[in-house]
């Protein structure tokens, strides 16, 4: 009997679910029979929505409907909680630990596969300035958006009770690092909140907080094109956003941001949204990665020179083959994630069934943002719009895009509630420590240790 294909998908993201989900449905007949098998290697039970993110933030998406459970979509693959921390792909095997080898504390378990679907995506791309390690803040995960809510509406109560004018404006400062969609679309939907939420404060005016969008090159936004970028920076500034281009962040030791201008801004957010490197996994497997550390690839999402090796999404060089330069490479984005991951799966297919593979062309269609509620811009095939006919764009894009009929019916109840209703305000920042109160109930009050038990 000849032994059954495994194929093992590495991450849940948008390429892994997309490709799994494409697979257990183009291999029905063999899924069902044992000649194959699909395994989901993934960290978080979830696929995460990114682009939703800063709405979450925002609190007018509740953090469950920005991701999609995996186990509900993927009911044909095996799911296995862990992360993947090598791959040997010359013997076909991936090391990795599990939730339950964690608790256990026993070694890495190694899985060995047929094929290999790489897509573990991101991180964010740090430099070393001096006090970001400690200080900053990412924006790629659902935790870090909301976290960030909680602490931006904390940040606003401290500001509303201390007596220290030193420390209210520090707690009413915030600094986002990195002009790209995530850094504009965080702060601008958080800005917009903050703004709402100052009329609950009997001592805080939307005047008092500071937001600041500090961007290395001389433009926001790269995305949606020049124009629309200034139409952007136009916009934010009339905000009273202080966007300063050309400037980078050089230290933020010590609670006070210092701008490559000489600006001082003692903050207690320093938001890094400054660009994205490949995942740290692939530079722990013997595939061929390029100068930048992605994953070199064909057009056809087959790894370089090497057999049953696939990748795509932000971890893989994918060649744009519609750019017409040579060497050119697709971007980073959701946009080609999807689209890479069909083409990707139905490669995997053919090659199981000996057909032709596909090449992957898709021509960057532009791009959709929000700048905060009812206000946007948008650049798609050639055509601008901005304020509030963008902002629907995007609303409507992002609802297509969403997956599954579910999360898209519980987004728009979502959105349309809230248009019926008052904005929300609270921070669940105690969420994050849950024990917290119980461990207070639960200690001896203080100098009950001295006392004689009766
Ligand atoms: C805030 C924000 C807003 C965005 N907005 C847009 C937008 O409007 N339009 C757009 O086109 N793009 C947008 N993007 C970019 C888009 O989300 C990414 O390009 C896309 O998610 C890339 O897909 P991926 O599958 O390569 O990576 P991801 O979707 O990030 O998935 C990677 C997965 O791999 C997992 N993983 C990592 N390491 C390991 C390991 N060692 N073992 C196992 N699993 C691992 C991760 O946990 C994750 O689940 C946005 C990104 C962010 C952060």
């Amino acid at each position: 009997m000849t032994e059954p294909a495994r194929i093992l998908v590495v991450g849940g993201g948008y390429v892994g679910m997309y490709t799994a989900l494409r697979l257990q449905r183009q291999l029905r007949a063999e899924l069902r029979s044992g000649a194959a098998e699909i395994v989901v290697v993934t960290p978080e039970p979830y696929m995460t929505y990114q682009p939703f993110l800063p709405e979450a933030a925002a609190g007018s998406i509740s953090p469950r409907h920005v991701v999609v459970p995996l186990r509900r979509v993927l009911d044909r693959c095996r799911i296995l909680i862990g992360e993947v921390l090598s791959v040997d792909h010359a013997e076909r095997t991936a090391t990795l630990s599990t939730l339950a080898t964690d608790e256990e504390g026993t070694a890495p378990v190694e899985l060995t596969y047929t094929e290999l679907v790489i897509a573990p995506g991101s991180v964010s791309r740090t430099l070393p300035v001096p006090g970001l390690a400690e200080h900053g803040i990412g924006f790629k995960t659902v935790e870090e958006a909301i976290g960030l809510r909680n602490h931006v509406i904390e940040q606003m109560d401290i500001a509303s009770s201390t007596r220290d004018p030193a420390v209210r404006d520090a707690a009413l400062t915030f600094v986002f690092v990195g002009g790209g969609y995530a850094g504009v679309e965080a702060l601008a939907e958080l800005e917009d909140m903050a703004r709402y939420t100052a009329r609950y404060y009997h001592n805080i005016k939307p005047g008092d907080l500071r937001w600041v969008l500090v961007e290395a090159s001389d433009r926001i936004l790269p995305e949606v094109g020049g124009k629309m970028g200034r139409y952007a920076v136009r916009e934010l500034r009339g905000r009273n956003v202080d966007v300063r281009l050309e400037t980078r962040l050089d230290s933020c030791e010590d609670r006070v941001a210092v701008l490559s201008d000489g600006t001082r801004l003692p903050t207690r957010t320093v938001v890094w949204t400054a660009g994205v490197r490949p995942a740290p996994l692939l530079a722990a497997t013997d595939l061929p990665l390029n100068e930048r550390g992605r994953i070199r690839c064909t057009a056809r999402l087959s790894v370089e020179g090497v057999d049953h090796a696939w990748a795509a999404g932000d971890a893989a060089a994918v060649p744009d083959v519609t750019s017409g330069a040579p060497g050119g490479e697709c971007a980073p984005n959701a946009q080609h994630a999807v689209r890479q991951a069909r083409v990707l799966a139905g490669n995997i297919t053919a090659s199981l069934r000996g057909q032709p593979l596909k090449e992957y062309a898709h021509a960057y269609a532009g791009s959709v943002a929000s700048l905060g509620l009812h206000k946007g811009v948008a650049h798609v095939y050639g055509r601008r719009l901005k304020g509030y006919p963008a902002w629907f764009m995007h609303r409507a894009y992002h609802l297509s895009r969403v997956p599954t009929f579910n999360r898209k019916a519980r987004v728009l109840a979502e959105w349309t509630l809230s248009g019926l209703f008052k904005r929300e305000i609270v921070s669940l920042g105690s969420l994050e420590h849950p024990r917290a109160e119980f461990e207070l109930a639960a200690s001896p009050p203080p100098g009950d240790d001295d006392k004689p038990s009766s």
